[in-house]
């Protein structure tokens, strides 16, 4: 789908879902192009370099197989192995994040040249800055395109709501960092999970939607917390995910406790 001049979304089969995404190609540039190989093959030809807005394997998968069509890659951190990436994500359950990550995601090892928010993407006529956030994971970066359409990566602006489940994930920051994406003014926003949006207006009630789920989940969990449930007690109850992929049910739990200590701030408080 053209959004602007020489600027494409890539939709994924599934509109995006987990464990894919939706891809983003500006000029030559493909951002995250975890969006299915079958789509990947028919862009290839069109594609210089492809950028990683983190390396969440839901968006470096496909990665590989850059590597493989000798297509350059960038990524905002060095953990582009499959135990690093494990040893980051899912201390404590490296071997089972291992086992979902390559077999339910697809992920492999990758080489990519890193990049930050100072290095320059910009060609073939297209100016990109690259807005660097905080809480999704440390390393997610944003692409704003020609000043006007915003690649939001895991500002996903989904139903389900922000996602901040691996130990370096922070729903503080992670609010604080969506709320300062207000002070841009694009009027197309393009998610890495659902569709893109358009009008400045809709952006931002979606954003506004977005931002309300940190603070209902605050007041329930701390509600919660303070019935006297346990830690335990709420990861079964489960108010953040609700319902859990079967086979996927221990780390999910894993993730959603991470959300929950963290909306609960248990390091803090001498847990
Ligand atoms: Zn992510």
């Amino acid at each position: 789908m053209k959004i602007a001049d020489g600027v494409y979304f890539i939709e994924e089969r599934n509109g995006g879902k987990f464990p894919h995404c939706n891809s983003l190609i500006v000029g030559g540039i493909l951002i995250d192009p975890n969006c299915g190989i079958d789509l990947l093959q028919t862009v290839i030809d069109k594609i210089e370099i492809a950028v990683l807005s983190h390396n969440h394997p839901d968006h470096s998968a496909l990665a590989w197989y850059l590597n493989k069509m000798r297509v350059d890659i960038y990524a905002p951190h060095p953990s582009t192995g499959v135990g690093e990436l494990a040893e980051r994500f899912a201390k404590g359950m490296e071997e089972r994040w291992i086992e979902f990550a390559t077999e339910f995601v697809g992920l492999r090892d990758f080489h990519a040249e890193i990049y930050s928010s100072s290095s320059d993407f910009s060609r073939n006529g297209h100016e990109i800055e690259i807005i660097k956030t905080w809480g999704h994971t440390d390393d997610m970066h944003l692409f704003l395109v020609d000043g006007k359409v915003l690649y939001s990566a895991d500002v996903d602006l989904t139903d389900f709501g922000p996602w901040y489940g691996n130990p370096e994930s922070d729903p503080f920051k992670f609010r604080k960092s969506i709320e300062s994406l207000f002070d841009y003014d694009f009027d197309v926003i393009v998610p890495s999970h659902s569709k893109p949006v358009f009008g400045r207006e809709e952006i931002e009630r979606k954003l506004n939607q977005y931002i309300e789920h940190f603070d209902r989940r605050h007041e329930m969990l701390e509600e919660l917390y303070e019935r006297g449930m346990s830690i335990d007690e709420i990861v079964k109850l489960s108010p953040i995910y609700r319902k859990k992929i079967s086979q996927l049910e221990d780390i999910m739990d894993y993730f959603e406790r991470n959300m929950i200590e963290k909306h609960l701030q248990l390091e803090k408080k001498g847990f």
